[in-house]
C-alpha cells in the first residue's frame, strides 16, 4: 500500500527508542530513566489535576508552567518554550531554527535522534568527530555552518563540556544558533541557561524525563532569547495548540516546587554512578568519565554485543549501539542501589569467566 505514502515517508529512517520490555523482575538500565519515583508533590499535583475539568482543553500557552520555569531559571516567560517531551521541543527547534542553506553541525557520536529530525525536515548536516578521548573540542566547530547542536553532557558518552568552552563556541558563532541539549545536565554539569542574557544565539533544551523522574508524563522545555522562543511558538501553533495536557503541566510544576527531593535523588544517582565506575574499572573496564545518569564503558577482553546479551540472559537490560567507533561499548543507566548491586554481581561473574 506504500503507493499511498508521501514521497518523504519513503525516505525516512525513523528513530528506534530503547525497548520497554514487559518482563517481570527486570533490571532495566537501557533508556536512562530515573530509578526513583517522581516527587510526592508531583504525584499529588497529578491527583489534584484529575479533579479539574478534563472536558475542557488545557491552557494552550501553559502560562503557569512557563512562569514556574522562568522563576526557577531567573528568566521571564518570554524566554521559555514548553513541549510534549524535549523530543518534540527538539523537533520544532530543527524546523524553526536549524534549517539553513549551510549545514547544521553536530558530533559524530551523539543523540541518534538528530539525524532523524534532519531527515524529517530536510536539514542539511555535517558531523564533527569527537576527539580520541570522546570529548567535544569546540574549536573543531570553526567551520562554515548554519547552526550547531550537541547534548551536554553528551549522549551516549556522558562527557560534559565546561561553561567556558560553551562561551567560546557562542563567541565564535555570533550569527548561528547554538543549541545545548541539557537532558542530563543535573547529574554533573553546569547549565548554560545562565548565559542566555548575554548570548541571543543560545538555546538551552531540558527535559523532566531524567532528573525529575517524569519520563511517563512527557514534558520538555527550551530556554533562550525571546526571538528564538517566538520562532518555536510559531511552529508549535502551526502544529498542535495543546501539546501539554493538564496532568503533565501540574506534574511538572509540582516537580519544580520540590527542590530538596530533586537534589537528594540526583545526588543518590551521582553517588551510585561513582561506585559503579570504580567497580567496573576494577574489573578492567575503561569507563568514560560521566556527568550523566549512565556510564559508557568498554572492556579490552569482552565483546560488547556479547556482554549485552549475557546481561540480558540475567534479566539486566543495557543499551548497545552497533555504530562506528562505539560498537565495543555498552551504555548502562544508573539504577537503585539494589539494581546496582545485582548488576555488579553479574558483571563480576561474566568478566571473570569470559575476560
Ligand atoms: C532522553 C533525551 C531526550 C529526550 O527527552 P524527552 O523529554 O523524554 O523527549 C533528548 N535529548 C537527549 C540527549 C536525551 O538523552
Amino acid at each position: 500500500m506504500s503507493q499511498f505514502w508521501s514521497k518523504i515517508v519513503h525516505e525516512l529512517t525513523p528513530y528506534v527508542p530503547g525497548e520497554q520490555p514487559k518482563m517481570a523482575n527486570l533490571v532495566k538500565l537501557n533508556t536512562n530513566e530515573n530509578p526513583y519515583p517522581p516527587s510526592p508533590k508531583a504525584l499529588e499535583a497529578i491527583r489534584q489535576a484529575t479533579n479539574n475539568l478534563l472536558t475542557l482543553y488545557p491552557d494552550p500557552n501553559a502560562d503557569a508552567l512557563k512562569s514556574t520555569l522562568a522563576k526557577h531559571f531567573n528568566l521571564t516567560s518570554h524566554n521559555v518554550f514548553v513541549g510534549n517531551g524535549s523530543d518534540e521541543v527538539l523537533a520544532h527547534v530543527f524546523q524553526a531554527l536549524l534549517k539553513h542553506d549551510k549545514p547544521l553541525l553536530f558530533p559524530d557520536i551523539t543523540y541518534s535522534f538528530y539525524p532523524v529530525y534532519c531527515g524529517l525536515y530536510q536539514v542539511d548536516y555535517r558531523t564533527v568527530a569527537l576527539n580520541e578521548a570522546f570529548a567535544i573540542d569546540v574549536d573543531d566547530y570553526n567551520q562554515e555552518c548554519g547552526a550547531i547542536i550537541f547534548p551536554n553532557p553528551n549522549a551516549p558518552t556522558g562527557r560534559v563540556l565546561e561553561l567556558e568552552a560553551i562561551k567560546r563556541l557562542l563567541k565564535n558563532h555570533p550569527n548561528q544558533v547554538v543549541v545545548v541539549d541539557e537532558a542530563y545536565i543535573d547529574f554533573g554539569g553546569q547549565s548554560a541557561a545562565v548565559l542566555i542574557d548575554q548570548y541571543p544565539n543560545l538555546l538551552v533544551v531540558q527535559t523532566l524525563s531524567k532528573s525529575r523522574s517524569l519520563a511517563g508524563m512527557r514534558v520538555g522545555f527550551a530556554l533562550g532569547h525571546a526571538t528564538l522562543i517566538e520562532a518555536l511558538e510559531r511552529v508549535k501553533n502551526s502544529f498542535n495548540s495543546y501539546p501539554l495536557d493538564k496532568l503533565a503541566m501540574a506534574a511538572a510544576i509540582g516537580a519544580f516546587e520540590d527542590q530538596p527531593y530533586f537534589e537528594t535523588t540526583c545526588q543518590k544517582i551521582i553517588d551510585t554512578r561513582e561506585q559503579l565506575t570504580q567497580f567496573m574499572q576494577d574489573l578492567g573496564f575503561n569507563v568514560i568519565p560521566s556527568a550523566a545518569n549512565f556510564v559508557f564503558a568498554t572492556h579490552p577482553k569482552v565483546d560488547a554485543a556479547t556482554l549485552t546479551q549475557q546481561l540480558r540472559d540475567e534479566s539486566i537490560i543495557v543499551r548497545y549501539f552497533k555504530l562506528p567507533r562505539i560498537d565495543q561499548y555498552v551504555r548502562i543507566t544508573i539504577g537503585t542501589d539494589a539494581e546496582n548491586a545485582r548488576l555488579c554481581e553479574v558483571l563480576a561473574k561474566l568478566v571473570v569467566t569470559t575476560g
